[in-house]
């Protein structure tokens, strides 16, 4: 019998056979043993096994989760997931309720990914977990924040980077989460350069399923971002590019279906039930793609760098590059835990101040800058 941490559950087939006999010397099984048996019998040759997670640092085995389930969750409850829920999608520090935030982006991001995932029977798990972590790193005010600490910070920042420094160093007070090196490439490779949601601008993941959330980061702000620009009255449904409208649907709805349709269709050899292609990598097809492409390209134009979201860009601008100076001078007034992580490391003080500033959320910002700038009425 195998009893791990105490919970163990009869093997399903071995009950079947001995019905209601005496089942003690039979073998037993955790619930992680179960759901891993039930990876290798169920998902594609093509996904990732759990089983075959590697973390940073060993550990013993959940009995109940199997290692990516284990890693979803330790990215839910950590702090920086907490602050994704007050920092910018696109719209900085939105006044109505149903503008999207970094974390219900997040949240599209996951689902979405995971509904392909599940249909080419790839590890949903693995899917679910980098899906949580990939935007963990983005500074306040979104693009704005992460092209204002970018020009400042002499060692180069990148929101991705970023995320991959929060799972490995900054969370749990310097010990970092301590997750599998799927979740961490997933999360560090899901960037894109411009021209193309397929490029690679740091590398690709190995596996299919951080392939999957990088397409699929695309496919939910492209769309969500449309919403809230049609919402905000920036844009109107009839601006959009007629030819990827064509293609891609007129609604909302239509074209998140269409995208998710395509990515299953296109990607079924994952499955392992048709011939993969060479080399063996989850990609749109072609027309789609090309669409998905052009709608990527006009938001950049019409919304991205609108005159007026250029103008709320340059005072968060602003605000962090004004933030920034004020730490060089008062490195002092940076919470203790960075600075006890900053010594323990022997890194530079700006790396620092870089770690403190991504962090804030867009009101954490707005306050700070507030409270240190702004000269405060007696009494008030
Ligand atoms: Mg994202």
């Amino acid at each position: 019998m195998i009893f791990q941490e105490g919970f163990a559950l009869p093997d399903p087939h071995v009950q079947e056979r001995v019905g209601e006999a005496d089942l003690s010397g039979i073998t037993m099984h955790t619930p992680r043993e179960y759901q891993e048996d039930l990876e290798a019998r169920v998902l594609s040759t093509f996904a990732a096994r759990s089983s075959a997670a590697v973390r940073d640092r060993p550990e013993p085995p959940c009995a109940v989760r199997p290692a990516y389930q284990r890693d979803r969750d330790r990215i839910l409850h950590s702090k920086a997931f907490r602050r994704l829920k007050h920092k910018t999608q696109v719209f900085i520090a939105p006044p109505g309720d149903h503008y999207r935030t970094r974390l219900t982006h997040t949240l599209e991001v996951t689902q979405i990914a995971r509904t392909v995932a599940r249909a080419l029977r790839l590890n949903e798990d693995l899917t679910e977990a980098i899906g949580l972590g990939h935007d963990l790193g983005h500074a306040p005010f979104g693009h704005a924040g992460e092209t204002a600490l970018t020009r400042i910070y002499p060692d180069h920042f990148r929101h991705n980077e970023q995320s991959r420094r929060i799972v490995e160093v900054l969370e749990q007070g310097g010990q970092g989460l301590n997750l599998t090196y799927a979740v961490r490439e997933g999360i560090y490779l899901h960037s894109k350069a411009r021209r193309d949601i397929m490029t690679t601008a740091w590398g690709t993941a190995s596996t299919l399923e951080g392939q999957l959330i990088k397409i699929c980061d695309s496919v939910a702000y492209i769309n969500h971002d449309i919403d809230d620009a049609i919402r905000a009255g920036v844009l109107r449904e009839e601006d959009l590019p007629a030819e990827a409208v064509a293609v891609l649907g007129r609604s909302h709805r239509e074209r998140i279906n269409t995208m998710v349709s395509d990515l299953i269709h296109f990607n079924w050899w994952a499955t392992g039930e048709a011939t993969p292609p060479n080399p063996p990598l989850i990609g749109m097809s072609p027309h789609v793609l090309a669409a998905t492409n052009q709608l990527r390209d006009f938001m950049f134009r019409a919304v991205y760098q609108d005159r007026r979201a250029r103008a709320e860009s340059e005072k968060a601008r602003f605000i962090v590059e004004t933030l920034y100076a004020h730490y060089v001078k008062h490195p002092d007034e940076i919470p203790e835990e960075l600075r006890r992580i900053n010594q323990q490391r022997g890194e530079p003080v700006e790396r620092m101040i870089v770690d403190h500033i991504a962090s804030m959320t867009d009101r954490y910002a707005i306050e700070t800058f507030k409270r240190v700038f702004i000269p405060r009425t007696w009494g008030g």
